[in-house]
């Protein structure tokens, strides 16, 4: 019988017993029934190469590693966590590439995953984001569970509250969809909010580093008083704002939250010629 068909994330944290560090935002997903629903929305895995960020106690890695995956990279800050997986790792045998590091500090292209999944800690989601932004054109999906309120600003539409930079860049660069918004009671210890997945499907487009940051330096100005015309930001950006908003159907009055994501690609492209 394949042991790893016995690893339970419940199991993993019985035997090691490492109280959660909510410095980390360790809230652990146990239910292996729920964790079985999350990942099956990632298709065949068989043969993947996939990064986990902060596998904890496992209950993601678990349902993942029921799979015949051809590798899984860890990254984990946790150095209790790597201790238990690199003990693990030998026990089961497990294809597993153990790595301690900071997700914010971490090389993302010393590894060739075409997967990302991650129930990620809360106070470092939106950065661990940001820098996966870069990857996107390499990866096939990322499956990322986020603060729910953080997820509804991610999939966005123009002309809502919640429409920002992070909506745009992450529409420009993938096609995101929400899978599912678990209650705060499905985590251990139970944080005070819900969480909500995210499927990224990314775009075929070579988007260079430079782009994205002329795309964040623009948001960041757009959206910095949201409520004020988007035009006096426009100004300091690029040459002729006027005429390009109105060539792009705009009136002089519009908001930040009123333009499409294409359309500020438009703009941001204007900004790098310029
Ligand atoms: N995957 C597990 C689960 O779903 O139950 C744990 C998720 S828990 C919300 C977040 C995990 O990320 C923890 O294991 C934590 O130690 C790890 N972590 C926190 N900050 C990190 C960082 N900056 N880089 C890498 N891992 C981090």
């Amino acid at each position: 019988m394949d042991k790893t068909k016995t690893l339970s994330a419940r199991d993993i944290l019985n035997r090691f017993s490492h109280v959660a560090r909510k410095q980390l935002g360790q809230n652990f997903l146990l239910d292996p029934v729920i964790n079985q629903r999350i990942v099956s929305n990632l298709g065949d895995l068989n043969g993947k190469k996939i990064l986990e960020i902060g596998p904890g106690p496992g209950g993601l890695t678990v349902e993942l590693l029921s799979h015949q995956l051809e590798e899984l990279y860890l990254v984990e800050l946790d150095k209790r966590w790597i201790d238990a997986w690199t003990q693990l790792k030998t026990e089961f045998d497990l294809p597993i590439t153990i790595i301690e590091a900071d997700i914010l500090q971490f090389d993302l292209s010393t590894i060739n995953p075409s997967i990302v999944v991650s129930n990620l800690p809360y106070n470092v989601s939106t950065a661990a984001l940001s820098r996966l932004w870069h990857h996107f054109h390499s990866y096939e999906q990322l499956l990322l569970m986020f603060q729910k309120e953080v997820a509804d600003r991610i999939c966005a539409q123009p002309n809502s509250k919640d429409y920002g930079g992070i909506s745009v860049i992450s529409q420009w660069l993938s096609d995101v969809k929400k899978i599912q918004t678990l209650e705060a009671g499905s985590f251990f210890p139970a944080p005070k909010i819900k969480s909500t997945v995210v499927k990224f499907t990314p775009r075929k487009i070579t988007q260079t580093d430079e782009m994205i940051s002329n795309m964040q330096q623009m948001l960041n100005s757009c959206f910095s008083q949201r409520r004020k015309k988007v035009i006096k930001a426009l100004e300091k950006l690029i040459p002729n704002a006027h005429e390009r908003l109105a060539q792009l159907g705009y009136s002089l009055d519009t908001r930040a939250e009123q333009i499409s994501v294409e359309d500020f690609v438009k703009l941001c492209l204007e900004k790098q010629s310029h």
